[in-house]
């Protein structure tokens, strides 16, 4: 493959953006490829090559690079008709009960234009309706770029996790180990009055993917009723893409009292939400005291692009196309693996897959979990699969990100950037894109 474009627009790029990106992860080495265009389920780079893409955009494409004809149709006519108001407008309207409709916890949204905007209005109106500061927040879990979640450590050793956040956000935010109902039980029993909100993925999706263990959103949901918190459910990743309309609560049958989203309700463009019952989420301004605002919140182009994919993916069985693919990629991966590296662990569900590659293999493979790790007692590997953040940062990470990915790249086959970053099967996507890529994970591995 020539990546002779990528390689100048790259040097040029190092000179007028930090690390050549407007985002880090995007700075693969030893130079990211610049994309041209999108084709389905496929990207075409500066340089010609074209690419089986599982990055997705890292979630939002859920029907691909290309737009049906109704998304299309809807975006080209909001954007001719004026890009943006500063006023409310009909389509926003729909979306929010298109929502409300789907979810069950969800009553209201307040539109924002990003998944950290969508976590960060969750926090100050979790702060604000419940009138405590602190927060619970998972290990390795990922809420955007925002303060009071770019913390880590311990209940006991806290801090943040980069320069430029004041140490007096990790006073307030408090990480815990997913799927450990004792170190959460302990937090509350010491800081109960004080916790605003438990802040969690129901998946851990940003760190290699992630199962809750039987009960631990149940143990959530108990110890927030019993103090007076709010479960605050990031959906931003599994909002309509794990459990279809309903998402990932409805999967798993909790219901949270707050829900982030962003991705996939934007159908490609920025647009994030916060949803719940009336009676929370009217603690937003203008009816509440918690202020929330944006000029480009309900963004017109945003909100049709947004709706119109929702809409296609409810009447065109795309929810059965993508899980059935992702199924047969993890279920194709779990007999690979069990030959050639059996240490190794598949995760993942519905439309989302990847392999972690754990160090330690079970004595043996029988019954295991045949269509990624979904933490059954029972399961031969359960011992070993990863059931926290921390477990999943073990891993062989470098081997996956140094050696692996660019030997798939070299094979056509797009991964996404690191073994933490979840991997998205689209609706464009084939079941002869399927074999292709177990062909080229059995040449790779
Ligand atoms: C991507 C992501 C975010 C941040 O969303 P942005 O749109 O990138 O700001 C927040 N939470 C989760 C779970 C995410 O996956």
């Amino acid at each position: 493959m020539n990546h002779e474009r990528s390689r100048a627009l790259y040097d040029r790029a190092l000179d007028a953006m930090p690390g050549g990106v407007s985002s880090p992860v995007r700075a693969t080495r030893p130079y990211p490829f610049f994309v041209e265009r999108g084709d389905g389920a496929h990207v075409v780079d500066a340089d010609g090559n074209r690419y089986l893409d599982y990055a997705m955009g890292y979630g939002p494409l859920l029907l691909g690079h290309d737009m049906p004809e109704p998304v299309r149709a809807a975006v080209q006519s909001a954007a001719s008709e004026g890009p943006m108001y500063g006023a409310p407008t009909e389509i926003e309207v729909e979306l929010a009960e298109f929502i409300a409709r789907h979810v069950p916890s969800v009553e209201m949204v307040r539109f924002v234009n990003s998944g950290t905007e969508a976590t960060v209005s969750a926090v100050r109106l979790a702060r604000g309706h419940t009138g405590r500061d602190k927060i619970v927040i998972m290990q390795g879990g990922y809420h955007g770029a925002q303060e009071s979640t770019l913390v880590e450590g311990s209940p006991g050793a806290r801090n943040p996790s980069t320069k430029g956040v004041p140490a007096s956000f990790a006073e307030h935010t408090i990480p815990v180990p997913f799927n450990d109902p004792d170190a959460i039980q302990e937090v509350f029993a010491v800081h109960g009055e004080e916790i605003a909100a438990v802040l969690t993925e129901p998946i851990l999706a940003n760190r290699g993917i992630v199962m809750p263990i039987e009960g631990y959103h149940e143990t959530l949901r108990e110890l927030c009723d019993e103090h007076g918190a709010l479960l605050v459910f990031d959906e931003v990743i599994t909002g309509f893409r794990v459990g279809g309309l309903g998402c990932a609560q409805g999967k798993f049958g909790v219901t949270p009292d707050l829900t982030t989203f962003a991705k996939v309700i934007g159908g490609g463009f920025p647009v994030g939400a916060v949803g719940g019952p009336a009676e929370i989420v009217e603690s937003f301004a203008p009816t509440g005291e918690v202020f929330q605002a944006g000029t480009f919140s309900g963004h017109p182009v945003g909100m049709a692009a947004g709706l119109e994919t929702l809409k296609f993916a409810a009447e065109n069985d795309v929810y059965e196309h993508v899980n059935r693919l992702g199924e047969q990629l993890r279920a194709g991966l779990t007999d690979l693996l069990a030959d050639r590296a059996p240490a190794y662990t598949v995760v993942g569900t519905d439309s989302v897959f990847k392999t972690v590659f754990t160090r330690k293999s079970p004595p043996e493979l029988d019954g295991q979990c045949r269509t990624g790790c979904a933490q059954r007692p029972d399961c031969p590997r359960f011992e070993h699969c990863p059931k926290t953040g921390e477990d999943v940062s073990r891993a062989a990470t470098e081997r996956w990100e140094r050696l692996f990915r660019p030997a798939m790249k070299d094979r056509g086959v797009l991964l996404t950037a690191n073994q933490f970053e979840a991997q998205f099967v689209s609706d464009a996507h084939t079941q002869a894109d399927v074999e292709a890529t177990l062909d080229a994970y059995a040449d790779a591995l």
